[in-house]
């Protein structure tokens, strides 16, 4: 009988717990208040609007067919509670969401699997967004619009970063069909995400002319994207696409979240000594380096953790990072990059490949390094970082050195 009481009490205990640690100033759920859903010709989207960033899970059920995402640490504005949309395709028949527990919430697009050619979910920024993209066979498309879905604004009818749809078999068919260079070699590495360093109000370090670190990163991240995506055939992901502040700390977590196989920062540097210029790149450690960690200490001024408290933290991360197998992809990143830019500044210096304490590599999963492309500080460097020649060939030296570093799984 004991027992019997101690079940009955224990969920009005957590459901206690719960609201008790959900006071209107601290509640750490996202709430959220919309769900947006538009048919297309060919395709279905359907929006949640979060705001904040937030892990998402997402997955398939059948019988009967359901494509569903939880959003963790969320809440349903209890307007949505319990709702649902019907969709009038023949590939989706309704929409519905509810606070699937008190810190989940779940969305799930009810669908008829044979008439889907693929899906894709992914996140968009500023503000957080998560997105769920439905295609059904060309057979199916040909369903009307539903009148009474809303319009969505003009930012996300732009084209979908992040993963490649998820491609369900053609009926009859075994097996979905992969294009990566990497996959068809079989060699795991799939997605890359890519993080341009700063951004927003944090604009990195300055060069005398003007020009801005957070700039020079985001059109390397984004020519690097490119290259990624057209020529190796890996998925890029972007941690910011704009001009936004992304905390250091979410940077991984969104790298985590894409379940990246590497993760490459990109940074432009600054010394004290003008004169000194440069290619340099580190993977997580801790370093006895002064002059390394003057530049962590630099890098890391967007968090309040200092270097000293760091230490201890560090040292116990540290062995559960993939520090070979960044050191490893700094290596050929570093070599790859240096030979690149030459072919526009035949002076350019190897500063090497180092452990340093970089905030942003924490908590990465995955062999994750930070990138100092060039000095900003050196007046022949930020001369060449501002031209589109010396951006692109870093990007494509980061690329080859990826590239490199792939193969070399293939050996091992
Ligand atoms: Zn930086």
């Amino acid at each position: 009988m004991k027992s019997a009481s101690a079940h009955v009490i224990l969920p009005i205990l957590a459901c206690l717990s719960v609201s008790l640690a959900a006071g209107p100033q601290e509640d750490p759920r996202a709430e959220i208040v919309n769900l947006r859903r538009h048919t297309h010709p060919n395709f279905t989207r359907i929006v949640l609007d979060i705001g904040t960033l937030r892990e998402y899970t997402f997955g398939e059920l059948r019988d009967p067919g359901r494509i569903y995402i939880d959003v963790l640490q969320a809440k349903l504005n209890p307007i949505l509670q319990g709702q649902s949309y019907p969709v009038k395709t023949e590939y989706i028949s309704q929409i519905r969401i509810s606070q699937k527990t008190p810190s989940t919430v779940r969305v799930v697009a009810e669908v008829e699997f044979p008439l889907i050619q693929s899906y894709r979910v992914y996140h968009l920024f500023d503000p957080f967004r998560l997105v769920i993209d439905i295609y059904p066979h060309a057979s199916a498309a040909a369903s009307a619009q539903t009148p009474a879905d809303k319009v969505l604004p003009p930012g996300d009818k732009t084209a979908p970063p992040g993963k490649p749809p998820v491609t369900l078999p053609e009926p009859g068919a075994s097996g979905a069909p992969g294009t990566s260079m990497a996959r068809q070699l079989g060699l795991g590495v799939r997605t890359v995400v890519i993080d341009p360093g700063h951004g927003g109000p944090r604009p990195g370090t300055i060069g005398r002319s003007g020009l801005q670190e957070k700039e020079v990163n985001l059109a390397v991240a984004l020519a690097l994207q490119r290259l990624l995506r057209a020529k190796v055939g890996l998925d890029a992901v972007l941690t910011r696409e704009s001009d936004v502040d992304v905390p250091l700390e979410d940077r991984t977590v969104i790298a985590n979240q894409k379940r990246a196989d590497l993760f490459v920062s990109i940074h432009s540097n600054a010394h004290r000594d003008r004169r000194r210029g440069g290619v340099e790149t580190f993977f997580l450690n801790v370093s006895p380096d002064p002059s390394v960690i003057e530049l962590a200490a630099a890098e890391n001024a967007t968090s309040t953790k200092s270097i000293g408290e760091m230490k201890t933290i560090l040292q116990k991360i540290i062995q559960n990072t993939k520090i070979q197998e960044s050191r490893d992809l700094a290596e050929k990143i570093q070599k790859n990059l240096v030979r690149s830019l030459s072919q526009d500044l035949p002076a350019i210096k190897s500063l090497g490949v180092k452990g340093g304490p970089f905030l942003v590599l924490i908590g990465g999963e995955m062999p994750s390094v930070l990138v100092e492309i060039s000095h900003l500080s050196n007046s022949k460097e930020e001369a060449k970082l501002k031209t589109r020649k010396y951006r692109d060939l870093a990007a494509q030296g980061i690329c080859d050195g990826i590239m490199d570093y792939i193969r070399s799984l293939g050996k091992g």
